[in-house]
């Protein structure tokens, strides 16, 4: 769909694990998603949803197949980045191009691996990686300040505005601030100057904290840290860790399960990373419930049925007639499409219906 998710994160702090774990789920559903082309830097990956299973319970399909969402692992940020060290521009225009964030941070000790600053600091950490998001966008918005001054003083359309509010935005970087607080930033000047410019410190952030099998019952000072520090900017923090996750991808769900519970944890940290993800890319699921298969397709929010139908066929969208919809609740409760039309469960709905999360559908379409 486009939307993806960036990792980053400094050296050394569980990036590659985390990754490895993705990529590990992504391979262990390959089969399922042939269309999916594997790049070495991109890991595909369902999306944890149980009311699949709920679904087949009732339908006993031949298999199921989950949404799925983009992570991409953006290789070595380090100091400096914003000035070309390490991989310099190339990382940048990678987070350029994801739609939000996952920022991998250390939280736990272990004297054989070494940290890239010389101890253990996330907020410092979370810090470096930030200044150089900002710094990145401060050069690029000159270069666009340059441009709008030109526009402005030909008297372009619009160009006034963006350059006093380019200029206004600029002052706010300067700071030290990144573009996601920055007090205009819900405008449709800032979306339209954001929408070419794709700035990296404005994109959403979910950090996820990294902590030794220690740190997964109790949060450990670091996480604490990072709590506090997201809390002041509205940011979601998600407890992972890496290492355990990667073991627990190879085992079936009741092992998995034991797993978790003996370390004292409820569940799986990169999960919850997978599902919160894809909610605030502002995704949600709608279901197919065949003998053939039981399905999750991914759409916006707020698409209308001939778009949501577009996920499974053009040709559904170009001829679309109808859709027959039974939420999941109704679906699971009646058990089943026969007996929840039985039971008047089933609505008839036209072009204009807004798909929600969980319903259960069947187009009729002519083309
Ligand atoms: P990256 O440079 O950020 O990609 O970091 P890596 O994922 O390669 O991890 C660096 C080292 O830390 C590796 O040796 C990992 O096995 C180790 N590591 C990752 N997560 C944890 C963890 O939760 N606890 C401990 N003790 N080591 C970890």
């Amino acid at each position: 769909m486009g939307l993806s998710v960036g990792i980053v994160g400094l050296p050394n702090v569980g990036k590659s694990t985390t990754f490895n774990a993705l990529t590990k789920a992504q391979n262990a559903q390959a089969q399922n998603y042939p269309f999916c082309t594997i790049e070495p830097n991109k890991a595909i990956v369902p999306v944890p949803d149980t009311r699949l299973d709920e679904l087949a319970k009732i339908v006993n399909p031949e298999r199921i197949m989950h949404s799925t969402i983009e992570f991409v692992d953006i290789a070595g940020l380090v100091k400096g980045a914003s000035k070309g060290e390490g991989l310099g521009n190339k990382f940048l225009s990678n987070i350029r191009e994801a739609e939000i964030v996952l920022h991998i941070v250390r939280c736990f000790e272990d004297g054989n691996i070494t940290h890239v600053e010389g101890s253990i600091d996330p907020i410092r950490d979370i810090e470096i990686i930030e200044t150089e998001l900002v710094l990145a966008d401060i050069e690029q918005l000159g270069r666009k300040i340059e441009r709008l001054n030109k526009e402005a003083k030909a008297n372009a359309k619009g160009a006034k505005e963006a350059f006093a509010l380019a200029n206004e935005l600029l002052e706010h970087l300067n700071l030290g601030k990144p573009a996601s607080n920055f007090a205009d930033k819900d405008s449709e000047v800032f979306a339209s100057l954001n929408k070419e410019l794709r700035l990296l410190s404005a994109k959403e952030v979910i950090y996820g904290a990294n902590v030794d099998e220690d740190g997964i019952a109790q949060d450990n000072e670091y996480v604490k840290a990072v709590k506090e520090y997201a809390n002041a900017r509205n940011a979601e923090v998600i407890k992972l860790c890496a290492k355990i996750e990667e073991e627990l991808i190879g085992l079936g769900d009741d092992e998995a399960h034991e797993m978790l519970q003996s370390l004292g944890a409820e569940e799986s940290g990169l999960d919850n990373i997978i599902r919160r993800s894809f909610a605030k890319l502002n995704l949600i699921s709608y279901f197919t419930a065949g003998v053939m298969e039981v399905r999750a397709w991914t759409i916006t929010k707020g698409w209308k049925a001939p778009k949501a139908a577009s996920v499974i066929h053009n040709d559904f969208e170009r001829g679309f007639i109808r859709a027959e919809v039974i939420s999941y609740d109704d679906f699971v409760a009646c058990g089943g499409e026969a007996r929840a039309k039985e039971a008047g469960k089933m609505r008839l709905e036209g072009k204009d219906y807004v798909v929600n999360d969980g319903d259960v559908m069947h187009f009729r379409f002519n083309v």
